[in-house]
């Protein structure tokens, strides 16, 4: 999944990424300009998540798909 971090103060958002991730450059973006006040706004989550990709999904999905081949493969 991708998260993005929106300010409660301005327009900015974070790109998309990870939770940790997001949640830093958000408090980053507080520190360097609302300095003060306390980190607000709101998290956009993403379950498709576009920047990466089929995610853990599917990878597992693939993984079985490929344990399966192998199986079919050895009878
Ligand atoms: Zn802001």
């Amino acid at each position: 999944m991708a998260y993005r971090f929106w300010c409660g103060e301005c327009g900015y958002r974070t790109h998309w990424t990870s939770e940790s991730e997001g949640a830093q450059r958000q408090l980053a973006h507080y520190t360097d300009r609302h300095s003060g006040i306390q980190p607000g706004g709101h998290v956009e989550v993403n379950r498709k998540s576009p920047s990466g990709g089929a995610g853990c999904v599917g990878a597992a999905v693939l993984l079985l798909f490929l344990l399966v081949l192998l199986a079919s493969l050895h009878h």
